[in-house]
């Protein structure tokens, strides 16, 4: 900000007062960030309607504060939810979610594939202090069904899973979780609003890793939670605030702005995606490639049925060969970066059997379908033309050509 000029300067009898911002006639273009941590009421009346609600008003920033409200209403246009919630992190906003929905006693079904972290929160966090957890595979809701029990409170699902891209049967299972009366739970990162609305698919809550797709550089933290009963929402928000599980202004500013971006970033990255798919297919020293846009890809048509012709932005493929080769690929790959991420701008690739699945035994992981020679790769918006060749190129310096 300018500093005020010299003729209308304030009267300050010591600097450490702030002063007044100048008045504009013009509003700025770009969102202001606003980092402060307290807001200034001008009575204590004006204090007590602001904590009614009869007023709006921000009070403490642990509480709320702009630019996270702002970038909740875009998220929230998008999902077509209200009143979402921005926390500090995708795990705080799930974590939010199950302090601010259960009580101890409480039983959770969650999906066997969800993210690693919230498989580690459930199997290991939530038992620790009084919740009853367990899993089932969301690829048909009768297995939902066998695992149900009367103190069951809530199921936790993700529309595709990672890294195997299986799709879960969400129709089924979101109307088992209505008929007994359970809160369906639907962590949306991977999918993105562009390809799945959970609301329109009879979620009762949606999660979002803000830090992934929506924001989409690779440089902030955040989450985001919204809840379709108001009832649900204000105790997600006070388990957030309470716990302390704010996100950061500028983290929401630089979000906000990567999310405007979010539609033609998305929409490229599937583009090329379904290039890279085809173009993997069937080449030498490949074993496996997987995408739900392919006619060959085990859930193929439900993908079709429920994503209405959008298929994402992740491709899994295989290597032939063991931890030497995956080496091997992931140094002839080296302008890809191996990171274990997903939704940035430009393509990444991780390889779970050395990040999000380390903590499975190799068999375990064989039971899900994913050997040691097997890849993600999150498409971004490079030309397809470039990717395909720096990955045959590395699959070429695999097979020893
Ligand atoms: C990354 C991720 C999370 C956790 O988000 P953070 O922002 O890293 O805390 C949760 N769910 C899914 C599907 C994710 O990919």
């Amino acid at each position: 900000m300018t500093p005020p000029k010299d003729d209308n300067k304030p009267p300050l009898d010591t600097i450490v007062r702030r002063v007044e911002i100048p008045e504009s006639a013009s509003r700025p273009v770009a969102t202001p960030l606003f980092p402060s941590v307290v807001y200034s009421s001008p009575s204590a009346d004006t204090l007590d309607a602001q904590y009614e609600g009869a007023v709006d008003g921000y009070t403490y920033a642990r509480e709320g504060h702009p630019n996270a409200d702002i970038l909740a209403a875009k998220i929230d246009g998008m999902e077509g939810a209200e009143g979402g919630i921005v926390t500090s992190s995708g795990m705080a906003a799930i974590s939010a979610m199950f302090l601010g929905l259960l009580k101890a006693g409480d039983h959770v079904l969650a999906g066997d594939q969800l993210y690693g972290r919230s498989l580690r929160m459930l199997s290991q966090d939530l038992p620790r202090m009084g919740f009853e957890t367990g899993f089932f595979d969301a690829g048909s809701a009768d297995n939902l069904a066998a695992a149900i029990r009367p103190n069951t409170r809530m199921v936790m699902i993700e529309a595709v899973s990672n890294p195997t891209l299986r799709v879960a049967d969400v129709a089924g299972i979101a109307a088992m979780a209505a008929r007994h009366g359970l809160i369906l739970v639907v962590d949306n990162t991977f999918t993105t609003p562009a390809v799945f609305r959970p609301f329109d698919h009879g979620a009762d809550i949606i999660i979002h890793s803000v830090t992934k797709f929506l924001a989409g550089h690779s440089d902030v933290t955040l989450g985001y939670v919204a809840a379709r009963d108001p009832a649900h929402r204000t105790a997600i928000y006070d388990a957030a605030v309470t716990w302390g599980m704010t996100p950061s202004p500028f983290d929401c500013w630089l979000a906000e702005r990567g999310l405007n971006s979010f539609e033609v970033r998305f929409a490229a990255a599937q583009d090329t995606a379904r290039i890279i798919a085809d173009g993997l297919a069937g080449q030498p020293g490949l074993t496996k490639v997987l995408y739900p846009g392919r006619n060959d890809h085990p859930d193929h048509d439900l993908a079709a049925t429920l994503f209405g012709g959008s298929f994402g932005n992740m491709v899994s493929f295989e290597i032939a060969g063991g931890r030497d080769e995956v080496n091997r690929f992931i140094a002839a790959a080296g302008k890809i970066p191996f990171a274990p991420t997903l939704g940035d701008v430009a393509t990444t690739l991780s390889h779970p059997a050395s990040s999000s699945h380390r903590a499975l035994s190799a068999e375990a992981r064989a039971a899900l379908g994913m050997s040691e020679g097997f890849f993600r790769l999150s498409v971004g918006i490079e030309p397809a033309a470039l990717l395909l060749g720096e990955l045959n190129a590395a699959l070429a310096a695999v097979n020893g050509e």
